[in-house]
Parts: structure tokens; C-alpha cells; sequence
């Protein structure tokens, strides 16, 4: 049975809510496979992160922001902890501080400014190369200036970071290698003239394509999304919004999932039911078509799959996560936003 078993194993929640199939997520940890450092933004769950570690030979923990680090390695989660962006105020230089208490904590840099801020901060360092993408990272034609900003982190130096986030939701495999293409390029030229222990980047989109990397830094594979689904890749949808008929009124019905619940950057969510179809959304409601005939009424429940995971997951306090066996877990989004 695909993820509408969860409609009946979640029965009497309150909605809306996040359901997860525990058994697809299991199939997209092991199709993920090895090399992987799992990126906690994606869900900020620590009992669904240390599934995925249990599940693949991981090199450790990816977060984007220093408060998930510092969640992630409170918990134990790994050992080994990066964060992939570069930091630069003072709650999150506090959270640097506290996480390396616990775990070997790497993070990005793109300037001397950040060696500055993390002066002593016992933590490692990876220099950030553009790819691509055009976010942060030095440019890669100025090699004069990484080679400086590596032999100034000295001890910290790492490593490289170079993320093709322009590349992983292209929908055309040919399209994602070409752009990977263009990455390795960049960064097996950097490796030969530094000393690097480890080169990161890669997502869900590019996993299996990104092997000039020494670790993929997926996230969205464990629980996909409806973006994600329409890339070809080997992920099966995990993750969906429990929601509730609040009004119908010919071939309009309501339900009690909005913009508080589903992250609408990316599109509209998606009905698990193909005879629903998602037209609109509201803070608190989501409009919905469907036929005339339909016998959808005002209490039922319904599945929505969000467009995009991460900032969806961020919207709720925990993920109520479904075994094989229909057991019901609820897990806390544990690092949801920050401590301010
Ligand atoms: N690495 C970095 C630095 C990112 O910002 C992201 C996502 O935005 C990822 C990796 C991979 O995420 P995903 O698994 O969603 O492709
Ligand atoms: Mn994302």
C-alpha cells in the first residue's frame, strides 16, 4: 500500500498535521546509499536523522544554521557536524560555541571576516567555492584569493564546499550533469593546489551524479516533496499533511490546512486523491475542486503533499511518524527556528 495508508493509521490527530510513511522513508534511506551527509534542515527531527544515520554509511551530520548544529550535536547525533552556510551573528557564533562542546563542528567560509568572528571557536573550517549558483562562495577564477584564505585558517582549513544548488531540481538528468560537469571541474581544479581533507556539496537532485564530491549533503530524499517528485529520481513520497473538510459547497470543499501549514514558495500542494485538486491557499484554509459527484464531506480527512519540505516541516512542533506496523510515533521538529 502506497502513502494513502496513513489516512486510516492517523486517524483521530488533530490537523492539521505532518504524517510520515516510516516504510518509504526506509526505501529512500537505502536508496540513497553511501557517501552521504544527511542535511538535518530538511526535517530538523533528531529520531528521524538518526534513522537515516542507522540506515547508510553516513560521514555525519550537514545543518544549515548553527542552531540545528547546535540541536544535532546536544543530541548526539554524529560526532562529525557541518554547517553548510556561512555564519556571522552572534546568537549563532553563541550556538557554534555550545555545539562544539559535543561534536567536531566544520563550517563554511567565504571571507577572512568569518576566520575573524570564529576566533575562538574550536571548530574547522571548509572554504565555499560558487559553482554556480551564484548564493555565497569565492569566485572560483580567483584561486590567488582561496589559496590565502586557506593558508590564513592554517590548522582550521578543511576543506571545500562547492553546492550546485542551481542544478538539483532540473527535471532532465542530462541538464543536472551537465551543470556537475561544470562543478567538478571547478573543484578537482582547486583540489589539485590545496590540501583538503574533504570537498561537500551535492543534494537530493544530484546524489548519484555529484561523484567528484567525497560526500552528498541530501536532505529532501528521506521524505521527498511534490517538486522533487517530478525529477526523475528513485525517492518515493514520504511525507504528507493531514487535513480536515471544513465546508463544501458544490464542487468547492475547504480544509483546515493554509499557508501555517504548507510552504507555498514553490507551488500548491498536491492531493494524494487524484479526484482532488488543490486551487488555493489561505493562513488557515486550502480550496479545493472536486466533481460534483464526489462524497467528500465536512469531517473528513484528506492527504496533501507539500510542495517543499523543508520549509514546511519548519511550520510544525513534530512529525507523527507511521511503522509497518501501524505505529504511531510522534517525533518533535526539535530544531524548528531558532532559540531567540
Ligand atoms: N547543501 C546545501 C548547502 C543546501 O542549501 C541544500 C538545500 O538547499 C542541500 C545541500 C541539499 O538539499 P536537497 O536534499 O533538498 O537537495
Ligand atoms: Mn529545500
Amino acid at each position: 500500500m502506497g502513502i494513502e495508508r496513513l489516512l486510516g493509521a492517523t486517524a483521530g490527530l488533530a490537523t492539521p498535521a505532518l504524517v510520515v510513511d516510516l516504510v518509504a522513508a526506509d526505501r529512500n534511506i537505502a536508496a540513497a546509499g553511501v557517501r552521504l551527509r544527511p542535511h538535518f534542515k530538511a526535517h530538523k527531527c533528531p529520531e528521524l536523522m538518526r534513522r537515516q544515520l542507522a540506515g547508510g554509511d553516513c560521514t555525519g551530520v550537514t545543518c544549515a544554521t548553527a542552531w540545528e548544529a547546535e540541536v544535532a550535536a546536544r543530541e548526539g547525533l554524529h560526532d562529525d557536524i557541518l554547517v553548510a552556510n556561512e555564519v556571522a551573528d552572534p546568537g549563532g557564533l553563541a550556538s557554534l560555541r555550545r555545539a562544539a562542546e559535543h561534536a567536531r563542528i566544520t563550517v563554511a567560509i567565504d571571507s577572512p571576516r568569518h576566520l575573524e568572528l570564529l576566533q575562538g571557536i574550536d571548530c574547522d573550517v571548509l572554504i565555499e567555492i560558487n559553482v554556480g549558483q551564484d548564493r555565497c562562495g569565492l569566485d572560483p577564477a580567483d584561486v590567488a584569493a582561496i589559496v590565502a584564505l586557506a593558508e590564513r585558517a592554517g590548522e582550521r582549513f578543511r576543506g571545500l564546499q562547492g553546492y550546485e544548488g542551481h542544478a538539483v531540481l532540473l527535471p532532465e538528468r542530462v541538464s543536472r550533469e551537465e551543470q556537475v560537469e561544470r562543478a567538478a571541474t571547478i573543484l578537482n581544479r582547486l583540489r589539485s593546489v590545496l590540501d583538503c581533507e574533504l570537498v561537500s556539496g551535492g543534494g537530493t537532485g544530484t546524489y548519484d551524479l555529484s561523484t567528484h564530491l567525497d560526500e552528498i549533503q541530501a536532505g529532501s530524499y528521506v521524505l521527498m516533496d511534490a517538486s522533487y517528485a517530478k525529477v526523475d529520481l528513485p525517492f518515493e513520497l514520504a511525507l504528507a499533511c493531514r487535513t480536515t473538510i471544513v465546508s463544501r459547497n458544490g464542487t468547492r470543499a475547504v480544509c483546515d490546512a493554509g499557508l501555517k501549514a504548507l510552504s507555498a514558495e514553490y507551488g500548491l500542494p498536491l492531493a494524494v486523491d487524484p479526484a482532488i485538486e488543490v486551487v488555493g491557499l489561505a493562513d488557515e484554509h486550502a480550496t479545493l475542486t472536486v466533481s460534483a459527484e464526489s462524497e467528500l464531506a465536512v469531517g473528513d480527512a484528506i492527504l496533501l503533499i507539500p510542495a517543499h519540505v523543508d520549509p514546511t516541516v519548519n511550520l510544525h512542533a513534530a512529525l507523527h511518524a507511521v511503522e509497518a506496523d501501524g505505529t504511531v510515533h510522534r517525533w518533535p521538529v526539535a530544531a524548528a527556528r531558532t532559540a531567540a
